[in-house]
């Protein structure tokens, strides 16, 4: 075997054992190999290909690991070679023959099987195939997505669904493998279950026995995960489904998996490690990046103040400045009224750039479009700036705000005053566009880091109540005043990888006492917890255990894995942007006898909401 075969034939066969020999194959095609030649085999796939010289007709058979070339030849192949002619895409073939090594002008250096070929003896035509909808082989990428979901067993034949599919469950069988070793225990939860609290809106299913009552489809395991651990199993997993119905956004699925682990007896940092070696191990096992253990941390605060986001990329620089103590007396009436109104100036450097007028209005469009009034710019120039906003600011200022940016001569200065949040999603966000502008990420580096110190609530504005940051069973960080939830901190975390989050947690309280109070923040009456947790809150009465987890979305994780352009790309049955199976026409109207055995009426069909 030649090296280069070895190579392609380790990437797409692994340690796949042979087929078992029978009547319809005795190896792969990926795996007709030099080392094969003059040896009799029996191989089994679908028509990739099919091309006539005249003479003879040769044959790309694709199976799972593969593709390997046949040759029928008129005198030696025997009724072979007739059914050849008739043979199209996608039929499905059984052959044998002998490997014979190819001519050197006719090897196929992109090919695994590429310098052998199979002289056929036999073949048996075991399906027919119509007319595929689209070119399995040489597949266009103008194909709509609709087409590839409305026939996603055919979009599955193609090698880089195939591909992703596999590294998926390369994934999970690390993430097993790894787990089981540790002494976690894969426990299945309920699907028909009561509401779950991860703050999304629930996907109902009528009870038949029960008529008027609902199960819910779980947002998440986290309250079984919790209870397992009253139960005493101590270490959890579970590689599980969760539902969520939320309005159609690009590139989410109503059902996704999740990584569900819950361990007892442990605080935040003996969660990070062993997920830290998790992470090092799922990674080394499928060639993802090195985890450098232990990994980087960083509090909520500081990702704020930094990167105006807590999923910051730390593979570029572009940080949010605080610009208000140079601005404190300011004249400037934009500034002033920010400043006065407890609001923040922050700003980037952007560093030396040359960017034309037209550029910098589509700056500010996209700020605004963001979320901002306005956006300021300015170029360093001398002691001062070159700005539309320069004549507004003293000598002074411009001077300290040079300073703060660290700006030097000809530096692209972009500037946002607003009340904090928008600040922080404003420059968040065009600070990622400029890495992207100015081609200042590496995409060959990663970056994982601990997200830590969370606030235990969030102010919504609109509501005017409190929430929860992460879910109201996360632990406070040491005792928490009722009186000024804004101040506690909690016990969660989240690990970010090259600006993604791709799994959080939190050490859970355990004392029921803990959690009424924090219900009692969240406006959660103790008549309303108990009806929605009772369960859980009785279990936390009968000798909880201090624990904690986490969960990942699989999903996501491996479409970053796979570099797939969206998580469909990973998933091999998923759901349209707004909902929809196309392969199965889900969801569908039943009928009315259905209806009426779970005691539904349908008020009117239409739009939810209308
Ligand atoms: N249940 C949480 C979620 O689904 C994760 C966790 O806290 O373990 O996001």
């Amino acid at each position: 075997m030649s090296s280069a075969e070895q190579a392609g034939a380790e990437r797409t066969l692994g340690d796949l054992p042979e087929p078992s020999a029978n009547g319809y194959r005795d190896t792969w095609c990926g795996r007709v190999l030099t080392d094969r030649v003059d040896d009799d085999v029996r191989v089994a796939g679908w028509v990739n290909r099919r091309r006539d010289h005249g003479g003879l007709i040769f044959i790309d058979l694709r199976d799972r690991t593969g593709i390997v070339q046949l040759v029928f030849h008129p005198d030696t192949s025997g009724p072979a070679f007739e059914l050849a002619h008739r043979l199209r895409a996608e039929d499905v073939l059984s052959v044998s023959g002998k490997v014979v090594r190819r001519d050197a002008e006719t090897i196929n250096p992109a090919l695994p099987t590429g310098e052998v070929e199979v002289a056929i003896a036999a073949a048996d035509l075991l399906a027919d195939s119509e007319t595929p909808p689209f070119q399995i082989e040489g597949y266009a990428d103008d194909v709509g997505e609709d087409t590839r979901l409305r026939y996603r067993y055919l979009d599955l034949r193609r090698a880089p669904m195939r591909e992703a599919l596999l590294l998926r469950h390369r994934v999970t069988s690390a993430m097993r493998e790894f787990l089981g070793a540790e002494g976690f225990v894969d426990v299945e939860t309920p699907v028909l279950t009561r509401s779950t609290p991860e703050g999304a809106r629930d996907f109902l299913v009528p009870s038949r026995q029960q008529q008027g009552s609902f199960y819910a489809l779980p947002q998440s395991p986290q309250l079984y995960k919790q209870l397992l651990m009253v139960s005493g199993f101590e270490r959890y997993f579970q590689i599980a489904r969760c539902f969520r119905d939320e309005s159609t956004r690009a590139d989410r699925q109503p059902e996704f998996t999740q990584l569900d682990v819950e361990m007892s007896f442990v605080g935040v940092d003996d969660v990070l490690e062993v997920n830290e070696r998790l992470l090092a191990h799922v990674f080394g096992a499928v060639g993802g990046p090195e985890v450098t253990v232990p990994m980087e941390r960083m509090a909520y605060a500081e990702a704020m103040e930094r990167f105006g986001t807590d999923r910051p990329d730390l593979r570029f620089g572009l940080e949010l400045v605080d610009l208000g103590s140079a601005l404190q007396g300011t004249e400037f009436k934009v500034f002033k009224s920010v400043l006065e109104g407890g609001g923040s100036i922050r700003g980037i450097n952007a560093g030396k750039r040359e960017v034309p007028r037209k550029e910098l209005d589509g700056f500010i469009s996209r700020a605004q479009e963001l979320g901002a009034k306005g956006l300021v710019w300015a170029f360093r120039e001398g002691d001062g700036w070159r700005s539309p906003t320069a004549k507004f600011l003293s000598d002074a200022e411009l001077a300290e705000l040079n300073r703060l940016l660290g700006a030097e001569e000809g530096d692209l200065l972009l500037l946002v005053a607003d009340k904090r949040p928008v600040t922080d999603a404003v420059l968040g966000q065009m600070r990622l566009d400029l890495g992207e502008r100015f081609g200042l990420i590496d995409e060959n580096e990663d970056r994982l880091v601990w997200i830590v110190d969370f606030p235990l609530f969030l102010y919504g504005e609109a509501e005017k109540r409190w929430d929860a940051m992460h879910h109201p069973f996360t632990s406070p960080v040491g005792e928490l005043d009722p009186s000024d939830p804004g101040a506690a901190l909690s016990k969660a975390y989240d690990v970010v990888w090259n600006g993604q989050e791709i799994g959080g947690g939190s050490i859970r309280i355990h004392d029921a006492k803990v959690q009424g109070q924090v219900f009692d923040v969240l406006g959660i009456a103790p008549e309303i917890a108990e009806a929605r947790f009772g369960f859980l809150l009785e279990a936390l009465r009968y000798g909880a255990p201090p624990h904690g987890g986490i969960a990942y979305g699989i999903d996501r994780f491996v479409q970053r894995l796979a570099d797939a352009d969206t998580i469909r790309d990973v998933i091999a049955f998923p759901k349209t942007a707004s909902g929809f199976d196309l392969l199965t026409g889900a969801p569908a109207p039943v009928d009315a006898v259905q209806l009426r055995e779970v005691g539904v009426a349908i008020h009117k069909p239409g739009k939810a909401g209308h």
